[in-house]
């Protein structure tokens, strides 16, 4: 008596049981998005969208590079992606170079950054887990007086472009005169940026201004001379903010510090 009663109610559970278990697996691959994430746990899919998130400008004011990301960052620096990015960026210049009817009348300017736009540090960060430990400004200035800053190369044949194509390229950098000025210009003159117009670098009247009011007063400067700004290439946004930033702005990739 007791088995002809248990026998329907086991029936009955396992079909509750297998209807839930193939409604669970049905529903599955819409439901569980991350079913595919890497085998590293989506790390490098979170880095390169914070790394995305950076260059377009969307993270701002951030300190440090996430530590998760330090491998990350290391191997888009040093495995050839950041390369294959500048080359690409560079193309796109050289495309818009080409189109410049210019004057005769020597007032067609280009502005150039130095610090990671004509050359690298990435030799120095590599010392500082590329952007992980905070910003040291006295293990900067060190590294900046050895003047071995490596040409970022096709910047260095975007430069050679400039120059031969009849612009005056202007050199317009953060670093501060009196410390820098002449490290900076034997480092340029070593690594291959011969033939600029101007090297302009922050004075004691400058000290304290952002990066942003500062570069954009020597472009007001170079604008009230007459010069017209075809271009203009850095690779912090603050290269390229604030008033008279240039006919065209080009970013260039830099994971590793921001600079306000
Ligand atoms: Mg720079």
């Amino acid at each position: 008596m007791f088995k002809a009663v248990m026998q329907p109610i086991r029936e009955l559970l396992l079909f509750l049981f297998l209807a839930i278990f193939s409604k669970a697996t049905a529903m599955k691959p819409g439901y569980d998005s991350r079913a595919s994430v890497p085998s590293d746990g989506g790390g490098s899919s979170y880095c390169l969208s914070w790394r995305l998130a950076v260059e377009a400008n969307n993270v701002r004011a951030w300190r440090t590079v996430p530590t998760q990301c330090l491998r990350y960052v290391e191997s888009y620096m040093i495995g050839g992606q950041y390369d294959r990015d500048v080359e690409l960026i560079v193309d796109q210049i050289l495309s818009y170079v080409n189109e410049i009817v210019l004057s005769d009348d020597g007032m067609d300017a280009w502005i150039l950054d130095i610090d990671d736009t004509c050359i690298s540090n990435v030799f120095y960060y590599r010392g500082k887990r590329y952007g992980c430990d905070p910003y040291d400004p006295s293990g900067f200035k060190a590294w900046a007086l050895k003047g071995g800053c490596p040409a970022i190369p096709a910047v260095l044949s975007l430069f050679n472009e400039l120059v031969e194509g009849g612009f005056k390229v202007m050199l317009v950098t953060g670093r501060d005169e009196q410390t820098f000025g002449q490290i900076t210009r034997d480092n340029l003159y070593k690594q291959g940026f011969i033939g600029y117009d101007r090297l302009i670098m922050r004075t004691a009247a400058d000290k304290g201004k952002s990066a942003v009011a500062y570069k954009s007063e020597i472009r007001k400067k170079l604008m009230e001379e007459d010069y017209r700004i075809w271009g203009n290439v850095g690779d912090q946004w603050s290269d390229l903010q604030g008033e008279y930033p240039g006919n065209r702005t080009f970013k260039l990739p830099n994971p590793m510090y921001f600079v306000p």
